[in-house]
């Protein structure tokens, strides 16, 4: 291979078979950076030593496929690269066969900051940079770590179909019509969940995945249509031995990756206090900055916005913000749904805010402000608190420079709401999924206050990425047909949707559990890669499109009428 020859090697004959990476004519010699996966060598061409092969060579243009047979030598000390491990010796090339040839590229490999479109419609040219083959690389040893880790604790790979019904995960369905059932439509699987449960139905016991679920999402620069996680669930599940499983995983992945190895047993916070103190469901606990609570200590404040509010709380940061900076942070509270920005700056003895006025003594006492602090508070609804500030709170991680970049904090989020209220419809909609189980406490009245009912699911994060999420599941049938009683589902809906999963578990059904773990963004945490798509070996633009394919596309109308469908316009073009 390119990347193997060392000085050990020299005096040996070897063929060497690559792309060009570079070639330089230096008036008679010519220097040729052959290149493949493992690495890079430097040949040699002399015109009196192989005349045909320097014939040959000078019509070499880069990405040009080679296979150069010589010997070994090791280059004269000035010439040796110390910047390149094969930077010690070169190929005098005996003989040349040009393989094959390559169009005049659309980019070169070396080229910063080719637009993204050009890189994906050209991705097989993409794909032979240093940086895309260090992340696919990485993503396989990762898979590879998965697997091993999985069967080694007795979990079975079972693969489920990709044309299946809807499976409710929140997001729009991907469906396929159905020729040979005219009218009717596969749905792909959002996630194997309702499969996986019948996996334990089934006695399987321990069961695992590498799932590819489709989602139909609008995509934003963190979200792809296809996703790819570890699905795993397990019977009689116990919850120690499942966060110490993935913990272990990790820890595996991040020593065998990148020769990190990472704290367990992680952190564990309650979804209660992870609001509470960082405003955030999936909060990045690099760094502390916590939200302080001063709702009790504003109860009579003069200034009414705090008095009225039903949370007052507050970011204590280390700086004292200037006038500038204040605004700017304002419009950004203003964002995410704030109507202002209240603050406080203690700087050089005085506090330098509007509504210091209106505070009394044992209101800014109770803040117990420091010189060469800013003190930005929200007031509203605790939601809105959180949201505002839990934003805030990371921008300013960034901008104040808290974060300290090479650190990892995994920790585990438990004890989830179990349901949401839609906004538009105003019914009740499940947290996680449908078949999440209501912790022990609820069980027997999540139904009368679902508001406050708390579900034993739990999420993974790391340095404020959610990796994923699972939750114990409902095996008792009564149970399960009262929880899609209270999401709206008449029983003729609960049949035609999940009649067979309410059929399975009225069969002996054990107790499970399980997680899934998205392997995308897992990778882009390993790599430190910021763009999703470039953890993926054939990723879609953010419009769904496949600019290389040019997927998706359109069919002929005589295959639509083979699937009973019509158009109902013409596409526009
Ligand atoms: N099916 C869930 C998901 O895809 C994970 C789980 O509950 O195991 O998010």
């Amino acid at each position: 291979m390119c990347g193997e020859p060392t000085a050990a090697l020299v005096g040996e004959s070897l063929i060497l078979s690559g792309w060009t990476a570079r070639r330089r004519d230096h008036g008679g010699l010519v220097f040729v950076d052959l290149r493949d996966r493992s690495g890079v060598t430097q040949l040699v061409i002399n015109p009196e030593h192989s005349p045909e092969a320097a014939e040959l060579a000078h019509g070499i243009r880069n990405e040009f496929v080679l296979r150069a047979e010589g010997e070994l030598v090791a280059r004269s000390p000035e010439t040796v690269n110390p910047n390149m491990p094969t930077g010690e010796v070169e190929l005098k090339v005996d003989s040349l066969e040009l393989v094959s040839r390559s169009t005049a590229l659309p980019f070169q490999l070396d080229e910063e900051n080719v637009d993204e479109t050009l890189r994906l419609r050209y991705r097989w040219l993409d794909l032979r940079r240093d940086k895309l083959q260090r992340n696919i690389r990485l993503r396989a040893q990762m898979v590879g770590i998965i697997r091993r880790t999985m069967e080694e604790a007795g979990f079975l790979d079972i693969q489920t179909p990709i044309l299946f019904k809807p499976t409710p995960e929140g997001a729009r369905d991907f469906v396929v019509p159905s020729r040979l059932q005219p009218g009717r439509f596969y749905a792909l699987p959002q996630s194997p969940q309702i499969l996986k449960q019948l996996t334990m139905v089934a006695g399987f016991d321990r069961y695992y995945q590498i799932a590819i679920c489709f989602r139909d999402e609008d995509l934003r620069a963190d979200r792809v249509q296809e996703i790819t996680q570890l699905d795993v669930e397990m019977s009689f599940p116990d919850q120690e031995l499942l966060f110490e499983l993935m913990e272990q995983m990790y820890a595996r992945i991040w020593r065998e990756c990148l020769g990190i190895a990472i704290e367990t047993p992680f952190v564990r916070l309650t979804y209660e206090e992870a609001d509470r103190r960082f405003g955030s469901d999936k909060p990045d606990t690099r760094f502390a900055l916590e939200l302080e609570d001063a709702t009790e200590a504003t109860r009579g404040s003069e200034f009414g916005v705090f008095a009225g509010a039903e949370a007052v709380r507050f970011l204590r940061v280390p700086k004292a913000f200037s006038r500038g900076e204040l605004a700017k942070l304002e419009e950004l509270a203003k964002e995410w749904g704030a109507k202002g920005l209240a603050y406080l700056v203690f700087d050089g003895g005085e506090v330098r805010s509007p509504i210091a006025k209106f505070l009394s003594e044992a209101e800014l006492a109770a803040f117990a402000g420091k010189d060469g602090e800013t003190l930005l508070f929200a007031a509203d609804v605790q939601e809105a608190t959180s949201r505002v500030l839990g934003a805030l709170r990371l921008h300013l991680g960034r901008e104040v420079d808290l974060i300290r970049d090479d650190d990892f904090t995994f920790l585990w989020v438990t004890d989830f709401p179990m349901f949401r209220r839609e906004e538009e419809s105003g019914r009740w909609a499940a947290e996680h999924h449908p078949f999440t189980r209501p912790t022990k406490e609820w069980e027997g009245r999540f139904h009368t206050e679902p508001k406050e009912a708390l579900a034993h699911a739990y999420d993974l994060i790391v340095n404020g990425n959610e990796l994923g999420g699972g939750s114990f599941r409902i095996h008792e049938p009564e149970l399960q047909a009262k929880v899609f009683e209270l999401l709206g589902m008449t029983e003729a809906e609960q049949r035609s949707k999940f009649g067979f999963l309410l059929d399975a578990l009225a069969m002996g059904a054990p107790p499970m559990g399980g997680i899934a773990l998205g392997i995308d963004r897992m990778t882009m945490v390993l790599a430190g890669e910021p763009n999703l798509r470039d953890v993926i070996a054939f990723p879609k633009n953010q419009a769904g499109v496949d600019p290389m394919s040019g997927a998706p596309s359109d069919v002929t109308d005589e295959h639509l009428v083979e699937l009973g469908l019509a158009r109902l316009e013409e596409p526009a073009r």
